[in-house]
């Protein structure tokens, strides 16, 4: 018999704001290594979904309702235990690089890394393999605003998987980039999974990486289509 193992078992997810059901009774799995893309037309829920499955946002309080993310229980856990466990496991790419301005690529790199105690001695070690991974280690020691669109997301990219994450969130991680930008950014991701095994959920507009996905799944007013 084959075992599935599973990233994230979610059930009867459901988000209201206000008299706005956002999302109605969603239901999602993603197993380890499978890289999933979610597309819908705006306002279908798709950024609510993300943040609630990457523990930024709670779901509505319902019995019903499960969110397992790596075999744990996320629902039960307080505030500061969510913190801690979306710092240590989840990795999130947003349309907007958000990288600080006054920085250099590798203490951006390294900044999710010292939140979590490590030292700068090992922090920076894994930055320039990450750098070197995705070849930027000539950008070490730029700051942002010297980087290109592509390699500033590239950079956020490697922030995002510093403390190695099982599980990378993107919300239109090329949403912002020319083609060609945006093709060697899709072609890292899928690289990252090769090389890494990282789950992946990315949310896009972009047709070319949604059908590159290992699924499909498409948001329609709250629900799945
Ligand atoms: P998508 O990512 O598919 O474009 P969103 O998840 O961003 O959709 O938004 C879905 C709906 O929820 C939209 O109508 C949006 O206005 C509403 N919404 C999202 N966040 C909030 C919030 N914090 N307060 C009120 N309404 C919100």
């Amino acid at each position: 018999m084959v075992t599935l193992h599973y990233m994230i078992q979610a059930k009867q997810i459901s988000k209201t704001y206000g008299k706005t059901a956002v999302l109605k009774d969603v239901a999602f799995d993603l197993a380890s290594s499978e890289i999933v893309s979610i597309v819908g037309p705006s306002g279908a829920g798709k950024t609510t979904l993300l943040h609630i499955l990457g523990t930024l946002e709670r779901p509505d309080d319902n019995p019903d309702t499960e969110l397992i993310i790596g075999g744990k229980n996320v629902n039960t856990l307080s505030d500061s235990a969510l913190s801690t466990f979306r710092n240590e496991s989840l990795g999130f790419v947003f349309q907007f690089h958000q990288l600080l301005p006054e920085f250099t690529a590798i203490e951006n790199i390294c900044l999710p890394a010292y939140i979590k105690g490590t030292s700068k001695k090992d922090a920076e070690k894994r930055a320039i393999e990450l750098l070197d991974f995705f070849e930027l280690t000539s950008r070490a020691q730029h700051k942002p605003s010297e980087l290109s669109g592509g390699e500033q997301q590239r950079i956020a990219v490697a922030r995002a998987l510093i403390n190695k994450p099982s599980l990378l969130l993107a919300d239109e991680p090329s949403g912002n980039l020319d083609s060609a930008s945006a093709e060697k950014l899709h072609d890292l991701f899928f690289r990252l999974r090769d090389t890494f095994s990282i789950s992946m959920i990315l949310v896009t507009h972009n047709k070319s990486l949604a059908a590159r996905a290992d699924r499909m799944l498409t948001l329609v007013d709250g629900q799945w289509n």
